[in-house]
């Protein structure tokens, strides 16, 4: 059974019977993964992952492995978790809107390559299901890492040249305050205190390394002359 296959199959269900138990079991064996928005509360998955989600007013689902991550246990709250943030830069996120104008309640977008059925109540598209291979949910590659950048540039006014330097983010290009502005220190910042991205240490080190040896030899060639 292709994705393809299993979303005609559920293509006009009527609410409340979208899938049977036969069906489940097919699409478990098939590696594949219906979902879609139920009741006004609800996101299920049936098939390779079987599960529900608390959706109320829309929510949005991260898939790692094939699989549906859940929310953290430690207690703290996911938006101020680093580490969990950074963990799911990597996981495929598929958000569930709830809609409150006409048309289905329920839609999905996601990033997941899919099919849609519709759900049907009264003659009325309710939800808009999706069909994806569980494959399909696999970790992305990460994002490429973001990092502390000494930067030295001449900007002209009509006046004078004025010569800006200093560490920037990579990403938000932020500029640290004057009193990180050694080229030859890495800021120490783990994190961008502008835009809260990680900051890769090694690339900052590395500059600062490349700064100082560039210094020495010139250094060293002004001495011998
Ligand atoms: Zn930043």
């Amino acid at each position: 059974m292709t994705v393809k296959e299993l979303a005609c199959l559920l293509d006009g269900r009527k609410y409340g019977y979208v899938i049977t138990d036969e069906e489940q079991a097919e699409a478990k064996a098939a590696n594949l993964v219906v979902a879609y928005g139920y009741s006004d509360d609800l996101l299920e998955f049936e098939g390779a992952i079987c599960d529900e989600v608390g959706a109320y007013g829309g929510v949005t689902a991260y898939l790692k492995k094939g699989e549906l991550i859940p929310e953290p246990s430690c207690g703290v709250e996911a938006d101020e978790c680093k580490l969990y943030q950074e963990f799911l830069s990597t996981a495929h996120k598929m958000t569930t809107v709830w809609h409150n104008g006409s048309g289905p309640c329920w839609t999905i977008l996601t990033d997941i390559p899919h099919e849609t059925f519709n759900i049907i109540e009264d003659g009325e598209t309710v939800s808009v299901g999706i069909v994806f291979r569980a494959e399909d949910a696999m970790d992305k590659p990460a994002p490429p890492p973001s990092y502390w950048a000494w930067y030295e540039e001449t900007i002209s006014n009509p006046n004078a040249y004025e010569w800006e330097y200093g560490w920037r983010c990579s990403k938000c290009k932020s500029v640290l305050p004057d009193e990180y502005d050694d080229p030859g220190v890495p800021p120490e910042f783990l994190y961008c205190p502008f835009c809260g991205e990680k900051m890769d240490a090694e690339i900052a080190k590395a500059q600062a390394d490349n700064y100082i040896a560039a210094l020495e030899k010139q250094t060293g060639e002004t001495s011998n002359e």
